[in-house]
């Protein structure tokens, strides 16, 4: 073995796809409820996305950011225009990066726009920011901030509730930071009214909103972003995941132009390969959605997961999240792990998200035969458990 030790792998690896289904290498068959934690958003070998990307490789895959990148400058532009009004982007290769390139900006603006500087960014309980030094502490479960990698970068602090992030803003927060559904946290969606009030409390004091959307961003809820299902727009936006179509890519983007020249970068961030994966990627999913067709793949996904739900009432108690983010939560969470791995074996690929739900992030394009034939598994795997 020559990998460095810090994943629990399943003993599986897989050799192509195709939509929502993977093959490993004897040709068996897993129907993805999974996505590669909500990457894949339109399934395996999609043909847009395979065309950019190929088309793409074959005049320019990388220059430096000291020059003008054109896909760089049309995915800005199309990540300002599916959100309705006008943002500047910083790309970067990852979630984690996005959410530092946040961090970084809501310090600057707490420098240069009040007379005092304010540094502090309150997180929510239960979130997950990333696995950076800073985006770990901000990341909101004592668990991610074991003594071995202490110390940690300071200037963060989390709260269990809307009512005590507000009740907490002191004179040196500047910001805070939000995954509207948590995705590590156990699929769990903030009550609209509470984060309403939360973004007009903020905007009176001039302090910033962060939604970390590198999980329930690009049509993962349904809509382009999750903020517009929350009727708020935030100050500065984060992408990942489903962004590259499985192209690696971060982006973060702010309503206020706050960096200037030197004050960050990247040498890979929103390269040109990765920018004409995004782009096709974003293209292909904003039809997906306007045509109707993403409302009732996500509506027939809901419809069988109520039915497992009611199906096994001594397994489940109840359904959590939103579009294509969803959980069941366990009654005995000893069996998450138990249903993952039976599931595993009959061929339908599902993940964990905190101690006791079971998460589900299809690839937004996944076939009804594929959703039909992926319930049924599931189904099989629980009764073998
Ligand atoms: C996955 C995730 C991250 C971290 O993304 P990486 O690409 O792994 O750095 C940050 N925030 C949220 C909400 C995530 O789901």
């Amino acid at each position: 073995m020559y990998l460095m030790n810090n994943y629990a792998r399943f003993d599986v690896g897989f050799e192509r796809g195709e939509g929502a289904t993977l093959f490993d290498k004897n040709g068996k068959d897993y129907i993805d409820f999974a996505a590669g934690i909500g990457v894949n958003a339109l399934g395996y070998a999609n043909k847009s996305v395979t065309k950019a990307i190929c088309k793409q490789a074959k005049k320019l895959l990388h220059t430096s950011n000291i020059y003008h990148i054109k896909p760089q400058e049309k995915l800005a532009k199309e990540i300002s225009k599916q959100l309705g009004y006008h943002t500047y982007a910083f790309f970067c290769n990852s979630g984690a990066e996005a959410n530092e390139c946040a961090i970084k900006l809501a310090r600057k603006y707490g420098t240069t726009h009040f007379s005092k500087k304010k540094f502090e960014i309150i997180s929510l309980g239960n979130s997950f920011h990333g696995r950076t030094l800073a985006t770990l502490r901000a990341t909101g479960q004592d668990k991610f901030h074991p003594e071995i990698f202490a110390p940690y970068t300071q200037g963060f602090k989390f709260c269990s509730s809307i009512d005590e992030v507000i009740a907490s803003i002191s004179d040196e927060t500047v910001a805070v930071m939000i995954e509207l559904v948590q995705g590590e946290g156990g699929i769990k969606a903030f009550d609209k009214d509470e984060i309403k009030r939360l973004s007009k409390e903020l905007k009176k004091r001039e302090l910033l909103l962060i939604t970390d959307e590198v999980q329930c961003g690009v049509y993962r809820t349904g809509e382009f972003v999750t903020s517009k299902i929350y009727d708020i727009k935030p100050d500065i936006i984060t992408f990942a995941k489903g962004l590259g179509g499985g192209v690696p890519i971060g982006a973060c983007v702010s309503r206020k132009d706050i960096f200037t020249s030197g004050d960050h970068g990247s040498t890979f961030g929103g390269n040109f390969l990765a920018c004409a994966s995004g782009l096709a990627t974003l293209k292909e999913l904003k039809k997906l959605k306007k045509s109707g067709e993403l409302k009732k793949i996500a509506k027939n996904f809901d419809s069988e997961l109520d039915g497992l739900l009611s199906s096994y009432p001594k397994i489940f108690s109840s359904k959590q999240g939103i579009g294509m983010m969803l959980g069941l939560v366990l009654k005995d969470e000893s069996n998450l792990v138990k249903i993952i791995q039976s599931s595993l074996k009959n061929g339908v690929l599902v993940l964990r998200s905190g101690k006791d739900t079971l998460r589900f992030l299809p690839p937004l394009n996944i076939s009804k035969q594929e959703i039909k034939e992926g319930f049924a598994r599931l189904k099989k795997a629980i009764n073998e458990i």
